[in-house]
């Protein structure tokens, strides 16, 4: 059997679109242009990369973008202050600081520092303990897109057997915590797992976030069962190339899996899309309007 392939690219693509309709609709009803504030401190090229994306998609979706870059020895007291700033500023509604920070910087404290309405990657303990607790809450952009993702397979999560590979905060416990809302039956598995594939042929959704490239294999996978891998992993190619793999060994684990996203072109480009539904969903809540229905 030859598994549906979960388009990511095409999900975020439309998803965009759709935030941007809802943008122009904002602007033109009640003057609101979100507008999302990117932190950064210090090069890094990645982040370097990441960042410009990030912008380029901000203005494609017709929001503003206030990005920063500050330099390496920035203080930790004077990043709290321009956070404090921009939590005042009205036309800021949405506040990434992009991690890592350089080791003087204690990132919780800069994360704590937000004003978790304008906390769009989802990160400052409010909202963690939102989530946590099952109440509405600012989510963070990769898990939100592998909901999106599995539910373009699946109309209701109720009851379905998810398995979790990965515990790390930003991803595996914010993934277990929405799976839980939606009512599926959660098992997280980590490092000290026993007879991890055993524990992956219950999952009838699979989700890996282990960060080691094409772990999971074939036949752990259960027939018929939906694949979710959130792995970016860089691995030698042909010659002097590189090449990006998921978490999970794609070929063969599309001849059992029912769905799969592929890496690239699956949960990568659901994040930058999510983001952007945040900064929406945060504008619209700072401005006492009715949450986007995307
Ligand atoms: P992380 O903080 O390193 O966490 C990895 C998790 O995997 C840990 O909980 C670890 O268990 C578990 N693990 C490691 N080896 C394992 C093994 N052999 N068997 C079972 N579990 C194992 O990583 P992360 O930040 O969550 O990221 C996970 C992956 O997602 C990485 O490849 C990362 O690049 C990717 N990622 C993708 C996106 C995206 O947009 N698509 C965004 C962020 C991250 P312990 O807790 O026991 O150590």
């Amino acid at each position: 059997m030859a598994a549906r392939i979960i388009d990511g690219k095409t999900i975020a693509a439309d998803l965009r679109d759709k935030i941007a309709d809802e943008v122009a609709r904002l602007r033109a009803a009640h003057g609101l242009v979100p507008g999302i504030a990117v932190l950064q401190v210090g090069d890094n090229p990645a982040s370097d990369v990441y960042v410009r994306t990030k912008s380029k998609a901000v203005a494609e979706a017709g929001m503003r973008a206030f990005d920063r870059k500050l330099p390496a020895n920035t203080s930790e007291a004077e990043l709290c202050d321009l956070v404090a700033k921009l939590n005042a500023d009205v036309t800021v509604n949405g506040i990434l600081v992009q991690l890592p920070l350089p080791p003087h910087i204690d990132s919780h404290k800069i994360i704590a520092a937000i004003d978790p309405g304008k906390d769009v990657d989802g990160f400052h303990p409010l909202n963690i303990g939102r989530l946590a607790s099952g109440l509405p809450a600012l989510v963070p952009c990769t898990p939100l897109g592998c909901m999106l993702l599995a539910k373009t397979v699946h109309a209701s999560l109720a009851g379905l057997e998810a398995v979790v590979i990965g515990r790390s905060n930003i991803i595996g416990k914010p993934v277990a915590q929405l799976l839980l809302a939606e009512n599926a039956t959660v098992t997280m598995a980590h490092s000290k797992t026993r007879d991890l594939p055993a524990v992956c042929r219950r999952a009838d959704l699979l989700v890996a976030a282990i960060g080691k490239p094409e772990l999971v294999r074939g036949d752990w996978i259960k027939p018929g069962a939906t694949v979710i891998d959130v792995g970016i992993n860089r691995v030698a190619g042909e010659g002097a190339k590189s090449r990006i793999v998921g978490d999970v060994a794609y070929a063969e684990a599309a001849t059992f899996a029912g769905a799969i996203t592929p890496v690239p072109g699956g949960v990568g480009p659901m994040t930058i899309a999510c983001l952007l539904l945040n900064t929406l969903r945060a504008a619209c809540a700072q401005k006492g309007l009715p949450a986007p229905n995307l």
